[in-house]
């Protein structure tokens, strides 16, 4: 079988590897538009949930990549200067250069064929396959050259957001809100290695408009975002890498694959950031995918039918989720009006998977705290 795979990210990488490893007879080709060590972003963090899942495609990977990652427990929300520790998690979070590097690598030796420096500018220049893996992310070549049979829908979002580094540490995975004059601001902020923190900072859109941001460059908005985050950041400058600042894009399809061409990632459905798991979910088709081929070995219709069927109700869920907290975010700057620990419940609780009784259970000295906080509250009101 020969498998042409659009895209070298983690959701391209991760089949491309899991498919040649366990049927080496198969030739795996990987078309990538970029340098191997060329990517947008900085670091990506992963909940210790997730790795758990991703451990289903190969254990031995997700081990050498946590040797790779920074680890911590307890998420921070910051609000009013006031930091609330949520206790009872894990994370992880790894450069996304180095789990990209480290795909490659696993690819390399198990015999995949890397083509960088290859973009497509058409699906059917890929074509000539048994199986074409559109894993080009959210503005996939492969799925926009046939939008009508993928039924393809797309949705924008009304925050504006970007992606920038910063060398600074910090401590965990923090969520900073802060109410300036023209309105409200919130940077999600982790290290992903020793010395380097992530930094996404959003905005709404009334806050975009009256802080004049739609009419500055991009350079005049990072500036701004430091001033607003210069506390935080300790004084340290944003690193830009194609930090561009734009609105969120919701894209989806009601096909997931047409003839021998399949989605996977990014390209199939985008994950907002704010529920940190767009990697996760793309890693995770891929071994959906490749567990397909596993059911299914001999018949490409039969496999990519399994690989819906398993997956979709998987993505649906977490779709639901997506929305609301994208909604919360939205509405970020009314929700601040609320105390710290009763802003925090209410932001743990915004996508309904989390529940008041699995905090209880799962971050024990946060609810004790936000009860207290909530006594003191109505005691006074
Ligand atoms: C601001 C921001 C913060 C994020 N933070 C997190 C986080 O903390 N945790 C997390 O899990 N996820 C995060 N994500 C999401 C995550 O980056 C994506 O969901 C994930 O990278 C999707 O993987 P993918 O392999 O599907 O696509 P991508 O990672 O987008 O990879 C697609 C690859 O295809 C290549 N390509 C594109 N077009 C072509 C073409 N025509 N020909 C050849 N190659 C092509 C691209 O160069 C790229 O290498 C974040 C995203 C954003 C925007």
């Amino acid at each position: 079988m020969l498998f042409h795979i659009a895209g070298g990210g983690p959701s391209g990488l991760y089949f491309a590897y899991l498919i040649k490893r366990s049927n080496p007879a198969y030739t795996v080709r990987v078309f990538e538009q970029n340098k191997p060590d060329v990517t947008f972003g900085f670091g990506v963090v992963l909940s210790g949930r997730a790795l758990r899942f991703l451990s289903a495609g190969s254990p031995d990977v997700v081990e050498r990549l946590k040797r790779r990652m920074e680890h911590w427990s307890d998420q921070h929300i910051v609000h009013r200067g006031e930091r609330v520790v949520v206790d009872g998690s894990s994370y992880a979070a790894i450069e996304r250069l180095t789990l990209l590097a480290e795909l490659q690598g696993i690819c390399k030796a198990a015999g995949v064929e890397l083509h960088f420096e290859h973009r497509a500018a058409q699906a059917s220049e890929l074509a000539d396959c048994d199986v074409l893996i559109g894993a080009d992310g959210a503005n996939s070549v492969v799925r926009d050259s046939h939008a009508d049979a993928f039924g393809t829908r797309v949705h924008e979002y009304n925050n504006y957001y970007a992606w920038f580094g910063v060398e600074r540490p910090f401590d965990a995975h923090t969520l900073t809100f802060k109410r300036v004059e023209s309105g409200a601001f919130v940077g999600h902020h982790y290290r992903y290695k020793p010395a380097m923190s992530t930094f996404v900072a959003e905005v709404d859109q009334a806050t975009w408009e009256r802080a004049g941001m739609d009419a500055m460059s991009d350079d005049a908005r990072r500036a701004l975002t430091e001033q607003v985050f210069v506390d935080t950041l300790g004084g340290q400058a944003l690193i830009s890498n194609r930090s561009i600042w734009r609105r969120w894009r919701r894209v989806d399809n009601e096909n997931w694959h047409v003839g021998n061409i399949v989605l996977i990632g990014d390209a199939l459905r985008t994950a907002h950031p704010s529920i940190g798991s767009g990697t996760r979910l793309a890693m995770e088709d891929a071994i959906a995918l490749w567990q397909a081929f596993q059911a299914e070995p001999d018949n490409v219709p039969a496999a990519l039918r399994t690989y819906e069927q398993v997956r979709r109700p998987i993505r649906s869920k977490l779709n639901n989720a997506m929305e609301l907290s994208v909604r919360w975010y939205e509405e970020m700057s009314r929700k601040m009006s609320l105390p710290p620990y009763p802003f925090a419940y209410d932001y743990l609780l915004r996508t309904g998977i989390m529940t008041a009784e699995r905090l209880a259970h799962e971050a024990p000295d946060f609810m004790r705290r936000y009860r207290a906080q909530a006594l003191v509250e109505q005691a006074s009101s």
